[in-house]
C-alpha cells in the first residue's frame, strides 16, 4: 500500500512494488483506474477520511465492509463529482433537495433520496434509498473527476475506520486503523487534516419535508433557511417512526465514534486522565490536556485526533467538557454522547 500526499511526496511506502510519485493528473488517472479495477482507495474529504470503492462494483464494495468490519446491511454514502449526477443515482428528487444540493455542495451534507436502479442493494444496504454527497476537498474532487472520465459513476466511501471506532481525520490515522486490513495494491491518499472534522449532516429527502438523520456542519438553521420549510430534527432512535421504517444510519447507533479510552462527559476529571475542552476552560490539576480549541469549529476539527492521541498515550479515561449551543455544537455533542457509550 502506498500513501502519497497532495503535494506529491510519498510519506509512507508499505510493502508494495509501486510508487505513486506525484499527485498529478497522470497519477490521479492511475488511482481512478485502480478504483475501476475494483481496488480500494482511502481518500481525504473535508469531513473525515473515507474508504472508497467503485459504487457500482459489488465485490469492491464487499471489500469495504470486510476491511471496516461493518455489518452488510448498513448503507454507504455514494460520493459524486457534481450534482449533475444526482439523477443517475436517485429518482423522484424533491425540489427542496435540489435547493440544498445547489447551496451546500460541494460540502459536508449527505442527501438520502429514493434510489434509482443504479443504486443496488449492495451499496444501499438493501434500503430503497441512497445517500449521496459531493465532498468539498480538492483531492477528492480531482479523483472523482478522473473517475468520471473513465466511466466511473460514483465512489462509495464510508469513514475509513473499523466499525464503531473514531473516524480518521488524517492519512496517518487511516493507516493506523486499516493498515492491517488493506491489501498491497490498495491506496491511502494524503490530503492533509480534514477541515471540518465531524461526519456530514445526513438529510432524509424522501418525505414532504427534510428530516435530519445525523447532525453535522450543515445545521438545522441553514437547512431551514435554504428550503424555507419546517425541518424535523434528528430522528429519535426510540421513536416508532424509526423502528417502523427500519432506517439504519450506522452513525446513529448508540455505541460509535469510540476510542479505546473510556470517555466521560462534563464531569470532574480524575488524576492522570486526558482532558478536552475549549481554550477558555482551565486545565484541572493532574490531567493531561489533549486539546484546547479556541472555537466550536476548531473543537470539531481537532476532536477525533485528540481522542486518538489519548489512545496513543495509553490513557484509560478521557474527560471532555462539551461545547454548548446550537449549530455545529449539536453535532459534536451527538458524536460525544455515542463515544461515551464505549466500544
Ligand atoms: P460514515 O461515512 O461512516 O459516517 O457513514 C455514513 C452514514 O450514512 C452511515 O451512518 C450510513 O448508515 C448513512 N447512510 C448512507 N446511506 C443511507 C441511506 N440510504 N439511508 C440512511 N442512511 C444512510
Ligand atoms: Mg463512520
Amino acid at each position: 500500500m502506498v500513501i502519497f500526499s497532495q503535494k506529491g511526496a510519498i510519506i509512507a511506502h508499505m510493502s508494495s512494488g509501486e510508487f505513486v510519485s506525484q499527485c498529478t493528473a497522470d497519477s490521479l488517472a492511475r488511482v481512478a483506474q485502480l478504483l475501476k479495477d475494483g481496488g480500494l482507495v482511502a481518500l481525504p474529504t473535508e469531513t473525515v477520511y473515507g474508504l472508497g470503492a467503485d459504487a457500482t462494483n459489488s465485490s469492491a464494495v464487499a471489500r469495504i465492509y470486510k476491511v471496516k468490519g461493518r455489518p452488510a446491511d448498513h448503507p454507504l454514502i455514494v460520493h459524486i463529482y457534481s450534482m449533475q449526477s444526482l439523477g443517475d443515482w436517485a429518482d423522484e428528487i424533491p425540489s427542496y433537495a435540489i435547493s440544498l444540493a445547489r447551496d451546500f455542495w460541494p460540502g459536508p451534507m449527505t442527501l438520502v433520496l429514493k434510489r434509482s436502479i443504479l443504486a443496488e442493494d449492495f451499496v444501499t444496504g438493501g434500503q430503497p434509498t441512497v445517500g449521496l454527497r459531493v465532498p468539498d476537498h480538492a483531492v477528492a474532487l480531482a479523483l472523482l473527476s478522473a473517475f468520471e472520465k473513465i466511466g466511473g459513476q460514483g465512489i462509495a466511501a464510508p469513514s475509513a475506520n473499523r466499525f464503531g471506532h473514531v473516524s480518521p481525520t488524517t492519512a496517518q490515522a487511516v493507516q493506523e486503523e486499516l493498515g492491517d486490513y488493506l491489501s498491497d495494491t490498495d491506496l491511502v491518499l494524503d490530503g492533509g487534516p480534514s477541515l471540518v472534522g465531524v461526519e456530514s449532516t445526513i438529510i432524509d429527502c424522501t418525505g414532504e419535508l427534510p428530516r435530519i438523520l445525523r447532525p453535522g456542519a450543515i445545521t438545522f438553521e441553514m437547512i431551514e433557511e435554504v428550503t424555507e420549510l419546517k425541518v424535523s430534527k434528528s430522528l429519535d432512535k426510540n421513536s416508532d417512526d424509526f423502528k417502523q421504517e427500519g432506517i439504519r444510519v450506522s452513525g446513529s447507533l448508540e455505541n460509535h465514534y469510540a476510542p479505546k479510552a473510556k470517555v466521560f462527559l462534563d464531569q470532574q476529571p480524575v488524576d492522570g486522565s486526558g482532558f478536552i475542552a475549549l481554550e477558555s476552560i482551565n486545565t484541572p490539576d493532574g490531567v493531561i490536556r489533549l486539546a484546547a480549541p479556541e472555537s466550536v469549529q476548531e473543537f470539531a476539527r481537532v476532536l477525533y485526533s485528540a481522542l486518538r492521541e489519548g489512545d496513543h498515550q495509553g490513557l484509560s479515561s478521557i474527560y471532555i467538557d462539551q461545547p454548548s449551543g446550537d449549530g455545529l455544537a449539536i453535532a459534536i455533542r451527538d458524536r460525544l454522547s455515542r463515544s461515551a457509550k464505549g466500544r
